[in-house]
C-alpha cells in the first residue's frame, strides 16, 4: 500500500520548519556591558520582535523555554523575574539580559514601566499561576500561561477576567498544538481519514518526580494535573469535540508516603457526542507515551506522542514523515504573531479553562466513584 506521507508534504514542512528554526543565534558569549547589552535589545526591538519575560526560571525554562528563545523569529528572551539571586546572575550574563530587565517577586509589577517587554511568561508550579497571571495583566503586557492554566476553574475565570478588563491576550503553554504529528491527527480527525472516530486511547505517564509535583497545594493534584492533561487536550483536538461525561478510578500506591497527597496513578474514560469513547491513563511510577484513534476504516497513533522531540506517528495506511521541529519556538512566534496581527491565538485562556474543567471531573469521579457529567 503506497505511504500516505509523500515526500513532497515532508520537503515543504522541512522548509518551514527550517524558516521557523531561522537565524540560531549563539549567545553563550558574556562579559558585555550594560550599555552593550542594552543596545543588543534595542536592536531585537528594531527588527519588530516582542521581548518576552520569563517568571520562574526551573527547568522548563532553562531546559526548553529560554534555549527556544535564541530560535525564535518574532520574540526574544527580554527580561527574568527569579527569586533567586544566583539564578539571575547566570541568566544575566549567558543571555546578555540587561539588570533593568532583571527584576523578582516583589518588583515584579515595575514591568509595566519596562518598554522592552511585551509578553509575560508565567513557568511557575501551577497553584502561583492564577496570582502571576493577574499581577502580569495588571502591567498591561500580554500574558503565557504555563499548563495546567491554574487548578480551579473559579481561578481560571479570574485570570480570563483579568486580561479582558487590561486588554490583553492570554494564552496557555500548549506547544504540541504547533508540532505536525499532533497537527496531523488533528486534520485525520477532521477530515475523517479513517471514517468516523470510534475509540481513543491516550496515557501519559513519567516515573521519576519530586519537588512541589508531590504537594497537593502547589500542584492541585497529581499527575493528572500535570501530565494526565495532554491526554485529555490530545482527545479534545483530535476528534474536535467535547467531552459530555467522565468516569475515574485511582490506581492503588506503590508509595504511599511519597504520594499521601496526591493520586500515584489514575486511569479515566470520557464520553464524547456520537458514542465516541476514550481511555486515559496517568501515572508517576511508569512511563507511557501513547495517543491513538481507531476509527471505522483504520487507525493512527503517535507513540511517543507528548514528547519535546523524537514524537513518532504511524497509521494503518502507513508511517508519518514529518520534522522534529521546536515546538516552544513555534508556539512562542504564534503568539507574537496574533499579538502583531491582532488575531486570537489558536490557544487561549479559554481552551486552558477548559481542560481544567475536565481535569476537576475526573477527580470528582474519581474521589465518589459516579460518573460525573460536565456541563
Ligand atoms: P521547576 O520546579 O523546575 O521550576 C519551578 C520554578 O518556580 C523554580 O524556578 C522555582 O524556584 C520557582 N518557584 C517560585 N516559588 C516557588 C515555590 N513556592 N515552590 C516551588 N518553586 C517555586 O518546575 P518546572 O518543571 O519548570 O514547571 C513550571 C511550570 O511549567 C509548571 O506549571 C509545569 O506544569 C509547567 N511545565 C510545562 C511543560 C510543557 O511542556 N508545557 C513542561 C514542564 C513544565
Amino acid at each position: 500500500m503506497t505511504s500516505k506521507y509523500p515526500r513532497r508534504k515532508f520537503i515543504r514542512d522541512v522548509s518551514a520548519s527550517a524558516l521557523a528554526m531561522g537565524s540560531i543565534s549563539s549567545f553563550s558569549s558574556c562579559g558585555l556591558s550594560e550599555h552593550e547589552k542594552t543596545q543588543k535589545m534595542n536592536e531585537q526591538k528594531a527588527k519588530g520582535k516582542y521581548g518576552i519575560a520569563l517568571v520562574g526560571l526551573g527547568k522548563y525554562s532553562e531546559g526548553q523555554l529560554a534555549p527556544a528563545l535564541q530560535e525564535t523569529q518574532q520574540c526574544y528572551l527580554a527580561g527574568i523575574v527569579t527569586g533567586t539571586p544566583s539564578k539571575a546572575d547566570k541568566w544575566k550574563s549567558k543571555y546578555r539580559i540587561p539588570q533593568k530587565n532583571i527584576y523578582d517577586y516583589n518588583t515584579f509589577d515595575q514591568i509595566r514601566d519596562n518598554d522592552d517587554i511585551d509578553i509575560i511568561y508565567i513557568v511557575l508550579p501551577n497553584s502561583m499561576h492564577t496570582e502571576y497571571v493577574i499581577r502580569a495583566a495588571r502591567t498591561g503586557k500580554h500574558v503565557i500561561c504555563e499548563k495546567p492554566m491554574a487548578v480551579t476553574v473559579e481561578d481560571c475565570d479570574r485570570m480570563i477576567e483579568a486580561c479582558k478588563k487590561a486588554g490583553v491576550m492570554l494564552s496557555v503553554g500548549y506547544r504540541l498544538h504547533f508540532e505536525p504529528y499532533n497537527v496531523e491527527m488533528m486534520r485525520i480527525g477532521k477530515e475523517k481519514d479513517f471514517g468516523d472516530i470510534k475509540t481513543l486511547t491516550a496515557d501519559n505517564g513519567m516515573a521519576e518526580v519530586d519537588g512541589w509535583r508531590l504537594d497537593r497545594e502547589l500542584a492541585g493534584g497529581g499527575p493528572l494535573m500535570d501530565v494526565g492533561i495532554y491526554c485529555v487536550q490530545g482527545c479534545r483536538y483530535t476528534t474536535g469535540l467535547e467531552p459530555i461525561a467522565v468516569t475515574a478510578q485511582e490506581s492503588s500506591k506503590t508509595d504511599p508516603e511519597k504520594f499521601n497527597s496526591i493520586e500515584e496513578g489514575l486511569t479515566w474514560q470520557m464520553e464524547f457526542p456520537n458514542g465516541i469513547k476514550a481511555a486515559c491513563s496517568t501515572s508517576y511510577s511508569k512511563e507511557m507515551n501513547l495517543l491513538r484513534i481507531d476509527a471505522a476504516k483504520g487507525w493512527a497513533e503517535l507513540s511517543p506522542a507528548y514528547e519535546y522531540t523524537g514524537i513518532k506517528g504511524k497509521t494503518s495506511q502507513g508511517d508519518m514523515k514529518f520534522p522534529q521541529v521546536n515546538q516552544q519556538a513555534r508556539q512562542m512566534d504564534d503568539f507574537a504573531l496574533a499579538i502583531r496581527q491582532n488575531r486570537p491565538t489558536p490557544v487561549p485562556g479559554e481552551m486552558g479553562r477548559q481542560d481544567v474543567k475536565i481535569l476537576r471531573a475526573i477527580y470528582e469521579a474519581m474521589e465518589t466513584g459516579e460518573r460525573v457529567e460536565i456541563g
